[in-house]
């Protein structure tokens, strides 16, 4: 690479310094194309949330929405891809909003039928969209637009989100929950927010990392990180909830450390609305 740089810088010409770097230049492009796709894909509605099943001691007690983008030549192209770049370009400004407007949306609905009635919602939130200052109206603005009740509502933030301006972040959670909203810290041990934040932040729930669940049957480190976060969320009061849950003994391994509520494979991954829909009906006739 350095060497093909070198080699066009000379080729230039003796008096010119030109840095080119074709590996670079190629990714550049292709972050721009995508940001160009992201805006198109957002205007003609290639965005849709999708829905993933929590449970609390067996029933469905509501979903984590997730965002999946059905970009028309490439398919579906996955979060961990448009996001991370939507922060930096700005686009998770309007994208989040749009997210809160649907889940609220969804939320208002459910309401309104018997088996759904009681499911909460929990919709991730992103440091710039969160750090922006018309935040909290736009929560505000999404519940009364739609007349969901903010009690159902759950905001995920990262620690990340912590690492600037605890002060706002401290306030904007106060005047949310205000409204019934509540929020839970997720992936919890996988950043860098201190324990003093803890317990100054107003949260109501932390969320094991799927990355400390995987392996928590044959890492004794794992195992241990898993059982001092249920230990620290629940004598600080907390709700603490695991991530990633794939196998049966995973959970019994969480259910015998006292922590109930999970999500995962186990039982279902995100699904497209209706089909959660579907899922809670079935499942939770089944327990009482
Ligand atoms: P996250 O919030 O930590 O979400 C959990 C991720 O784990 C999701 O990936 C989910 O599909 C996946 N997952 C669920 N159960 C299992 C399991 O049993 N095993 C394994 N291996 N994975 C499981 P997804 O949907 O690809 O989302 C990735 C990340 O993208 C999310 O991580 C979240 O940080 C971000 N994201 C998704 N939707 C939104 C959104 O609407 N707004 C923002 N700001 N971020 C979002
Ligand atoms: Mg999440
Ligand atoms: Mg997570
Ligand atoms: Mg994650």
């Amino acid at each position: 690479r350095a060497d093909l740089a070198m080699y066009q810088a000379k080729s230039a010409g003796r008096d010119t310094l030109r840095f080119y770097d074709p590996q670079m230049q190629a990714a550049v492009s292709a972050r721009a194309a995508m940001e160009l796709d992201m805006r198109v894909g957002l205007a003609q509605g290639q965005f849709e949330l999708y829905y993933q099943a929590q449970i609390d001691q067996g029933r469905i007690i509501g979903a984590e929405a997730l965002l999946r983008w059905r970009h028309p030549r490439d398919g579906f192209v996955s979060p961990a891809q448009f996001i991370p770049l939507a922060e930096e370009n700005g686009l998770i400004l309007p994208l989040g909003e749009w997210v809160l407007q649907v889940a609220c949306q969804r939320l208002a609905r459910w309401a309104q039928q018997p088996a759904l009635a009681g499911l909460g919602l929990a919709v991730n939130v992103s440091p710039r969209q969160f750090h922006q200052s018309g935040f909290v109206a736009q929560v505000l603005a999404a519940l009364a637009g739609s007349g969901a009740d903010g009690s159902r509502l759950k905001l995920e933030m990262t620690e990340g989100l912590l690492l600037s301006d605890v002060e706002d972040t401290i306030a904007k959670m106060g005047q949310l929950k205000a409204y019934g909203v509540g929020f839970s810290l997720d992936d919890f041990g996988t950043g860098y927010s201190s324990l003093s934040y803890l317990k100054r932040l107003p949260l109501d729930q932390l969320k094991i990392d799927q990355s400390f669940v995987r392996d928590v049957l044959t890492d004794p480190n794992d195992a241990a990180i898993a059982r001092t976060v249920v230990a620290l969320g629940t004598s600080l009061g907390l709700r603490v909830i695991a991530e990633g849950v794939e196998t049966e003994a995973q959970r019994e391994f969480l259910a015998r450390n006292n922590c109930h509520a999970w999500q995962g494979y186990l039982l279902s991954p995100p699904l497209q609305v209706h089909e959660f829909e579907e899922l809670v009906r079935r499942h939770n006739a089944l327990v009482h």
